[in-house]
């Protein structure tokens, strides 16, 4: 029941059932937290990974995480599953 151990969008840990995000009939969402994701739908759908990436990092810094942490949770955000499947050119134009 609980495929997913963080977070598919920013690596945060799922480890807390209040950190989950939530799906439009408030039920809990098990991929992704809620800082991520609120009723259904991303709070920050035209972020890129970049700017997950800058995010993380400063997040990080404030919670006075390791560099080697931090270095790890960064590499690994091209393979949560919000950004493995590359959003569509036409899409991506701003
Ligand atoms: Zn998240």
């Amino acid at each position: 029941m609980d495929p997913y151990r963080f977070c598919q969008s920013c690596s945060m840990p799922l480890d807390n059932v209040e950190v989950l995000g939530t799906e439009k009939d408030g039920s809990k969402c098990l991929k992704y937290c809620r800082y991520c994701y609120q009723n259904g739908e991303f709070t920050h759908p035209d972020m890129t990974l970049d700017e997950m990436r800058s995010v993380v990092i400063s997040q990080m810094h404030i919670m006075n995480l390791e560099e080697d942490i931090i270095t790890r949770a960064v590499n690994v955000l091209p393979y949560l599953g919000r950004w493995l499947s590359p959003t569509p050119p036409y899409l991506s134009t701003k």
